[in-house]
């Protein structure tokens, strides 16, 4: 029995849920699954320009779409509360003094434009940009001056000199940073607001956190996180970085793959099963190749498998889980879906067609509405039959009316065409479309007239 892990989600409001963090968010509820431990949810909403509380709402909603369910978070409570660190002021008060008593930090009162061009000099002498620590040795009549002025300062940590940091990434394995490499970096904005290095690693350690898992962009955060947590006395957490997800093309998944928000594909009718089963095979090999339902996953779920290298995204896989998922589904379930609840006889009939709710208009239409113009491709089709074959499938449709199987032993008779010279033509002309389900049913929920009007149309000579 492995001991009880805590893992978390800390998702910034600043946007829509997309795949990629999503996917974290899963694989972090999926160990503490495993382990028999505990998922968290935080809301890193400390940058008021950026965070909306819609933002908030949608994800929550998306995760419980995904069917993921937490332990303690903004909307269920725990120990740890608040979970919205915009509320949190108070507890970072605290954390800001103890540094304050340790000569850990000290105030920055450079202006954006100030910093702008100490990078700018750096860059152009060959040196990577970061704070030259000009504020560091302040004294104090220099601060009283600068404060006299009406200046607001941030507030930086002072990375202390030549130490080594070290940890072993869950993902990357051993790592090794320099601190001589590191800018004092803030952890307080001039508005008064927790930075995120601060209050993400701060509330990681308070929340009892153990394992923090997270997209490959956080990796070199970590050892300055690290640096905070050792000056403030907090337990360092595990860190693990998972390869960031890639479109088709290899590049990281951004707006000009689509939009990839979890809502899209829920909009598009993507059922939360087959995004599951996706997200697990993203940078992750488990022990089982075949779908899994939810609750089966955590004991499949393989931690030590993770990947460094990025994931590639590819719908065609997702159509896949798709179809596996709805396969698993009773008629009853995709009438809900498909929003014909109840309609038994169409569910039966489209079901195995489809793989998206879209993919049932054309046979919505051919039972109840117009039909579309006919492709190139299916015109050959109805042309090759000829108008002497559609006047004998009007004759057999009077005689015959929803009987399919009379209907084409009858029109076989009159015209000796067999195989897929019978079939096609008709099925082209009363759905609009080479292929699709069985007729037989088909044809009995069509409005005979319909029926009699689609055939007529290509019995008339050109
Ligand atoms: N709020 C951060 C983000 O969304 C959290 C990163 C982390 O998981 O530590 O990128
Ligand atoms: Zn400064």
């Amino acid at each position: 029995m492995s001991i009880p892990l805590v893992t978390r989600f800390a998702p910034s409001p600043t946007g829509s849920l997309h795949l990629g963090n999503a996917r974290t968010a899963f694989f972090s509820y999926l160990w503490a699954r495993k382990s028999g431990g505990r998922f968290l949810l935080r809301i890193e909403d400390t940058d008021v320009d950026r965070s909306q509380t819609r933002f908030t709402d949608e994800l929550i909603k998306d995760l419980r779409w995904l069917g993921l369910d937490w332990d303690e978070g903004p909307d269920v409570g725990g120990p740890a509360a608040p979970y919205s660190q915009a509320q949190r002021g108070d507890v970072y008060r605290g954390m800001y003094q103890r540094l304050e008593h340790k000569g850990a930090v000290y105030p920055c009162y450079c202006s954006a434009a100030e910093l702008e061009l100490s990078r700018k000099l750096q860059r152009s002498s060959g040196k990577p940009p970061r704070y030259a620590g000009t504020c560091r040795a302040l004294n104090a009549a220099e601060r009283a001056d600068r404060e006299a002025q009406g200046l607001r300062p941030t507030l930086r940590f002072a990375v202390p000199a030549d130490v080594i940091i070290e940890f072993v990434d869950t993902v990357h394995g051993p790592q090794r940073f320099l601190s001589a490499d590191m800018g004092d970096f803030i952890i307080r904005r001039e508005d008064g607001t927790a930075a995120f290095f601060f209050c993400n690693a701060v509330d990681d350690a308070l929340m009892g956190v153990t394992q923090v898992l997270r997209g490959d962009d956080h990796l070199t955060n970590t050892p300055r996180q690290l640096l905070l947590l050792d000056a403030l006395g907090l337990k360092r957490p595990a860190y693990g970085h998972v390869g960031l997800l890639v479109g088709a093309d290899g590049t990281p998944l951004s707006k000009r793959h689509g939009s990839k928000s979890v809502q899209e594909f829920r909009q598009r009718g993507f059922l939360s099963a087959a995004v599951l089963n996706q997200l697990y095979r993203l940078g992750h090999t488990g022990d089982h190749d075949g779908w899994l339902a939810l609750a089966d996953m955590p004991e499949h779920f393989r931690p030590e498998h993770l990947g460094r290298s990025p994931a590639r995204f590819d719908e065609a896989q997702l159509l896949h889980w798709q179809k596996e998922s709805l396969g698993r589904m009773t008629d009853a379930e995709v009438g809900a879906w498909l929003g014909a609840a109840g309609d038994t006889d169409f569910v039966a009939l489209v079901r195995h067609n489809i793989v998206l709710p879209a993919d049932a208009q054309p046979w919505i239409a051919a039972i109840r509405g117009e039909l579309a113009p006919l492709g190139e491709a299916e015109q050959r089709i109805v042309a090759h039959a000829g108008p002497a074959f559609f006047r004998a499938a009007v004759a057999a449709l009077g005689e015959a009316g929803q009987d399919w199987k009379l209907l084409t032993s009858l029109v076989r008779d009159h015209t000796g065409r067999k195989g897929a010279d019978l079939f096609m033509p008709l099925r082209v002309a009363l759905t609009g479309q080479a292929h699709g389900p069985e007729l037989a049913p088909l044809l009995k929920m069509m409005n005979p007239a319909t029926a009699r009007q689609r055939l007529e149309v290509h019995a008339q000579n050109p």
